[in-house]
């Protein structure tokens, strides 16, 4: 399964300049991983991708130096020549299922507005619990 990713915030990572990283964050990461029930790990193998099929095999870690209100602490890293052109990413913008009662809180998250700390209306789940800290 690929998760959905958002290049535009890649950056370099430290001093290697072959290797990049890319901040998890985002309700797009967010529904995605909600969806195929996936909770982010310290040294986890994730595909990204994006919808235009740009796609990457990374390994997940967390800092918790860079950790605020908009930054979930979590990041991608990959050697910048990994980056691929694929399959576009097929993506339904109206599902956020909720990690764990599985019902959709699109229209939830449409009323209440994403501010990374909302809570399914259903279970009480929090939106971030697929980036809780480690
Ligand atoms: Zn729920």
């Amino acid at each position: 399964m690929r998760i959905y990713a958002d290049f535009n915030g890649v950056e370099e990572y430290g001093s290697d300049s072959k290797m990049l990283c890319l901040n998890l964050t985002g309700y797009g990461t967010l529904a995605s991983l909600s969806f195929h029930q996936i909770a982010l790990e310290e040294g986890q193998f994730l595909e990204l991708a994006d919808f235009d099929g740009l796609s990457v095999q990374v390994i997940v870690f967390f800092d918790k130096e860079r950790m605020s209100k908009n930054c979930s602490g979590w990041f991608a890293k990959f050697p910048k020549e990994d980056m691929s052109e694929g399959e576009e990413l097929g993506h339904d913008f109206n599902t956020h299922l909720c990690f764990k009662c599985r019902k959709n809180m699109k229209s939830h998250l449409d009323a209440v507005g994403r501010q990374f700390n909302e809570e399914c209306p259903f279970c009480g789940t929090s939106v971030m619990y697929p980036m809780s800290a480690p």
